[in-house]
């Protein structure tokens, strides 16, 4: 199987995403059959790397179709019409299927998947100014040794990762918690948020160098 760029002619955008949406490395693993869900477009200014589809998002094919999203959007001050706009914003979480559940709580990301596909679909999309980490999981892989101790030790640090990323804890209904706890995320992140992402969707332009991740 040929990667882009590797032998022949160049892969399109499409044939790119077919290949995702074929994908069945880890099915043995899976309580279902594999169903990639993602949304990509070759011009997208922002990315948000999540952790992996939850049940009802496996069930619908919608990523962030679910209470998580709704206070994802609220945090962007986005509607849901402007959320899904994939010619602005692609959507590719840390593990792309469903990893099913154990104890009422959802599985990990499969580890196979976001070494094989992010470094793959990353390049397709050069326009890509800003990319949002969400959780634990998306920060483990894009930040390696450059997280913090802790999850709050990392989005604290958020202006470290400027201007190219942003690490956000999970907007999880489990993750109520951690919000009340942690009340200067609320009052000095999420305004940054806003802001930014406000500026890029407008302009296109991050508000620093490009970088590169
Ligand atoms: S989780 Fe990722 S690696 Fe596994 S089947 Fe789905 S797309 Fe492929």
């Amino acid at each position: 199987m040929n990667q882009p760029g590797e032998s022949g002619a160049a892969e399109t955008f499409a044939e790119l995403l077919a290949r995702v949406q074929a994908c069945t490395v880890c099915a043995a693993h899976l309580p279902h059959q594999p169903r990639p869900i993602l949304r990509v477009s070759p011009t997208a200014r922002l990315l948000i790397v999540g952790q992996a589809p939850g049940r009802r998002v496996h069930e619908t094919g919608i990523p962030w179709n679910d209470p998580s999203g709704d206070l994802l959007r609220q945090w962007l001050g986005m509607t849901r019409d402007e959320f899904y706009d994939v010619s602005h914003i692609a959507i590719v979480p840390t593990g792309l299927c469903y990893p099913g559940t154990v104890n009422g709580s959802d599985l990990p990301p499969r580890p196979e998947c976001a070494p094989l596909w992010h470094p793959q679909l990353r390049p397709a999309m050069p326009d890509i100014r800003l990319t949002l980490l969400i959780g634990a999981y998306a920060q483990a892989y894009y930040l390696d040794k450059r997280r913090g101790r802790t999850l709050a030790d990392t989005v604290r640090a958020w202006r470290d990762f400027a201007p190219d990323i942003l690490p956000l804890p999970h907007p999880s209904p489990r993750n109520r918690g951690w919000l009340k706890q942690n009340p200067w995320f609320e009052a000095e992140v999420l305004p940054a948020l806003r802001e930014r992402v406000g500026t890029l969707l407008a302009t296109g332009d991050n508000g620093g160098a490009h970088k590169h991740i």
